[in-house]
Formats: structure tokens, C-alpha cells, sequence
């Protein structure tokens, strides 16, 4: 039997647009919550998004504890991929090969509220939501991820909206425009632009960047198309390993690299992007035409956080960079791209992630103290072109933790293989899952224990 659901989602959703009050429909679900009474609703664990992070962890909360118990607060009914983007806006995938619906991707053994959180009250562990459910628990853990900001660079929205060759990998509303772009684009300048803050994946503008090239060039295109990647950052990478790679490949493929650029607007019907310059003391902007403009929008953790005991100045969730335990409230844990780690936000990184906290929720439950540290592992598995990949793997303080017995900071072969045919699958039986806890026990095996310098 079919069920439609009408839900009051007010804010922004993942995709970077006002959700407004948004009408959903979908399949009739065995574990849809089916709560009247809205006073009296606890579950022993609340899970706030049930994107990468929050399933991993209802996966292995829910069949532990039960149905009953274990509550993951999503909104949405598609779950996405959204390392494939990148692949989707080099036109290596189809982008409904990144999607798949939430209710496969969580356990049959949790309660999936089907609302958006509106407020957390941790002093009395309590949340609401805009669909006017209280929310109470014994345990939470927060997996927000990040919105996307589009709205902070003026006349974004307005040109991703209107101008066909104004794309985003990192939005599913905008990510199909990229190959489109590449398809249409006969010359002129295509920019790519990496933004100022925290954003999810840091290296995915510039796969974007490095996978256009490769499509101009081997399309014919190259010789009139000026390809730049335009980013707040002072340097091109923030591991100096795998950047002295990048740097000497934007080198010999006529790259241009303006630091210190950030986009502030965009002017489609003159198609003109405007940068500030970091560095300069009086303001100053620079006006760049383009043809092509690829946009990474600024980023935050979803604004329902901002104003709660949750989250620092920064408005990231203040945890433990170690056990990821909040620093104030111990029956609180984070992971994923909400929570204040100094280390790449990126599924992988998750991955690692989902082991620690496992071991230590499960221990705060027991009543000890959480003893599992987490050192940081993140990946970036760099696209260079559609057949070779430089695949970063590191920790807190850019400690190198390449898991295979080679230099995986030159482009390879096997690492773009691994990309585009190991990495879904992995994701979707296992990341999501709560299976897959990261490569580190075979690093240890194929590296013998050795670590790789910086
Ligand atoms: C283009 C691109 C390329 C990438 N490439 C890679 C890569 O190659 N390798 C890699 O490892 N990672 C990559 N990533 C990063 C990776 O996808 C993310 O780091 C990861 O998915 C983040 O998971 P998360 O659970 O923290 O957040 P998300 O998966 O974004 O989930 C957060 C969930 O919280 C929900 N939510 C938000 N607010 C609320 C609220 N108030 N109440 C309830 N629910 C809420 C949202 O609806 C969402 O479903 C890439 C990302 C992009 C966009």
C-alpha cells in the first residue's frame, strides 16, 4: 500500500535550497514512525541525519538495541553518494547511480522519523522538530553533514538557476549541468572555484578542474578553452606530499592556479564572476569573464545547530578529536561533516569514524569511559584524469596513512579502478551499512606496521 506524507520542513535542505514546506511522497514503510503521541516519544538512541554517518551508525545500533530504541531523524526520502558527483559531472556515471532510497540504506530495526530537528536542548536531552514532534533520549548522536551555501556568493542561485554553464558537482540539482557544460562549451575561459571555510571533500572542485581538462583535450577543445581553478587557499593542496604531485601536473597541462580568489558574485547575463582578493587590504575584487564556471559553494553545519550549547563559534558540534565525544555533554557523540575535527571531512574519513564510536557509545552505555581513539583518517582519491587517480590518504597533522606498500601520491591506474568500481559498492555494502570501518587494519598488514614519511 502506498503512503503519502505530508511533512513541514522549513530551512534549508542538503541541496542548498529553502525546502519551504515540502510535500514527499513515497512507498509504504515497515518502519516509518507511527507515534501519535506527541508528548511521549523517547528512544534510547536519537540519530539527527541519516545521511553517510547517521546510517552507518543506526546500522549498528539498530539490530543491537531494537526498533524501538534506536530513532533516526532524516528528512529526506533519497539518500545519495555524493563522492560519485564527481565521476556524474565528468560524464563517467549516470547520476541516479548515486541515489538510492533512504529507507534501503537504514536498518529495519530502527525508527525512521521522517522530519527535520528544529532545536536541540541538551541539558535536558530533548529536541524538537518542525513537524512539531518532542523528541527526548538517553543518547544522541549528531550526523547533520553540511549545508550548502550558494546563497552567500550574490547572484549564485540566480545564475545556477538561468545559465546553463553555471554548474556545481556538489549539489544533485546542479551536478548534471558540469557535463553538460563540457559538452557545449566552444572557448573562453571555464573557472573552477574553491571556496573560503570548511567544505566537505576539499579535493573535489579540483577533480572537477583536472577531469574538464581531460575532456577538453582529448574532445579537441583544448586549444581554445583557458582552464583555471580559482581558490581562497594559499596553496593547492594542504599535504605537501600529494601537492608537489598537483602542482608540477596543473603545470604541464597549462592549468592556471589564482590563489587567494574567492567568488563573491556572479553576474550571468554579462557572464561575469567577481573575486575578492584575500590578500589585498583594501578590498580589492577582480572581474573574470567565463564561458564555463564550475561553483564550491561556502559551507556550515545546518543553521538548527547555531544557536545550541551544541556547537562552538565556529558552529561545528565540539567534540573529542579523539573518542568524538562531546566536550560537554558525555552522552553526546558527532561524526561526519557536522562535527569540529581538524582533518578532511569526507566519507572515508566516516568510515573510520563509525569503529570508534561504536566501540565508545557502546561503552558510555555500559557506564565506562570511552577508550577508542580516532587518529584523523581521511582519503581523497584525486581524479588527475578518467583513467588515473592520486589517492591521499592521511590523519591529524597531515600524518601520511597510505594503506598499499607503493606511492600512491603519483597518479595511478589501479587507484582511478578502485574510484570508479571499488569505491560504490564498498560504500553501499558496507560504509552505510556499518561494516566497513576503514582500510587501517590492511595498512598494517601490506605495510608491515612501516610508516610513510611526509
Ligand atoms: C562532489 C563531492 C565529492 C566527494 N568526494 C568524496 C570522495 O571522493 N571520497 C570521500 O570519502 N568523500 C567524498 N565526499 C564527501 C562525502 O560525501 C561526505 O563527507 C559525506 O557524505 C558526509 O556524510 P555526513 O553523514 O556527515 O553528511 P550527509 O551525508 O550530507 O548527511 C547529513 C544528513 O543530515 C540531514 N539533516 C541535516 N539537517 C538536519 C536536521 N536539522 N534534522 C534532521 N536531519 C538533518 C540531511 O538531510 C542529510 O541527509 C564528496 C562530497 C561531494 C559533494
Amino acid at each position: 500500500m502506498a503512503a503519502r506524507r505530508v511533512l513541514i520542513v522549513a530551512g534549508e535542505g542538503l541541496l542548498g535550497r529553502p525546502t519551504g514546506i515540502a510535500a514527499q511522497s513515497g512507498p509504504a514503510c515497515a518502519h516509518f514512525s507511527t507515534s501519535s503521541n506527541r508528548d511521549a516519544r523517547h528512544h534510547k538512541l536519537v540519530i539527527v541525519g541519516g545521511g553517510t554517518a547517521g546510517a552507518a551508525l543506526a546500522n549498528k545500533f539498530g539490530p543491537r538495541l531494537g526498533k524501538e530504541q534506536v530513532c533516526v531523524v532524516e528528512p529526506n526520502e533519497t539518500h545519495y553518494y555524493q563522492p560519485m558527483w564527481t565521476l556524474v559531472g565528468a560524464g563517467l556515471k549516470h547520476f541516479h547511480q548515486s541515489a538510492s532510497r533512504e529507507i534501503d540504506v537504514l536498518p529495519k530495526k530502527c525508527t525512521w522519523l521522517q522530519d527535520k530537528v528544529k532545536s536541540f536542548d541538551p541539558d535536558n536531552n530533548m529536541m524538537t522538530t518542525y513537524g512539531g514532534e518532542s523528541i527526548s533520549y538517553d543518547y544522541l548522536l549528531v550526523s547533520t553533514g553540511l549545508t550548502l551555501e550558494y546563497d552567500k556568493i550574490e547572484g549564485c542561485v540566480e545564475a545556477l538557476e538561468n545559465d546553463p554553464f553555471v554548474c556545481s558537482n556538489y549539489s544533485p540539482y546542479y551536478v548534471n549541468k558540469t557535463f553538460y557544460s563540457l559538452r557545449n562549451i566552444e572557448k573562453g575561459n571555464a573557472i573552477f572555484t574553491f571556496p573560503q571555510g570548511t567544505v566537505k571533500c576539499a579535493g573535489a572542485p579540483q577533480k572537477a578542474c583536472y577531469l574538464a581538462e581531460d575532456y577538453l583535450r582529448k574532445n579537441g577543445k583544448r586549444d581554445k578553452v583557458k582552464v583555471m581553478y580559482n581558490t581562497a587557499l594559499p596553496v593547492i593542496f594542504g599535504i605537501p606530499r600529494y601537492a608537489a604531485y598537483l602542482n608540477d601536473i596543473v603545470d604541464s597541462r597549462d592549468i592556471a592556479i589564482n590563489k587567494r580568489r574567492n567568488l563573491v558574485k556572479v553576474d550571468y547575463k554579462k557572464k561575469i564572476a567577481t573575486f575578492e582578493l584575500l590578500d589585498s587590504e583594501n578590498g580589492e575584487t577582480e572581474d573574470y569573464e567565463y564561458s564555463m564556471l564550475h561553483v564550491a559553494p561556502p559551507m556550515l553545519p545546518p543553521k538548527e545547530l547555531w544557536d545550541s550549547p551544541l556547537v562552538d563559534e565556529t558552529k561545528f558540534v565540539t567534540v573529542n578529536k579523539e573518542t568524538l565525544q562531546h566536550t560537554k555533554y558525555p552522552n553526546v557523540f558527532s561524526m561526519g561533516d557536522c562535527a569540529n575535527l581538524p582533518t578532511a571531512k569526507t566519507a572515508a574519513a566516516i568510515s573510520a569514524q563509525t569503529g570508534v564510536v561504536t566501540k565508545n557509545l557502546k561503552k558510555v552505555m555500559a557506564g565506562s569511559e570511552p577508550t577508542r581513539h580516532y587518529d584523523g583518517y581521511t582519503s581523497c582519491p584525486l581524479m588527475i584524469t578518467k583513467h588515473t587517480c592520486i589517492m591521499a590518504e592521511f590523519g591529524y597533522d597531515g600524518a601520511i596513512l597510505e594503506t598499499f606498500p607503493i606511492n600512491q601520491a603519483k597518479p595511478r591506474y589501479t587507484m582511478a579502478y578502485m574510484k570508479k568500481l571499488f569505491m560504490p559498492p564498498l560504500y553501499w555494502l558496507g560504509l552505510v551499512k556499518g561494516l566497513w570501518y576503514g582500510p587501517g587494519p590492511f595498512r598494517k598488514l601490506f605495510r608491515l606496521g612501516i610508516k610513510t614519511s611526509n
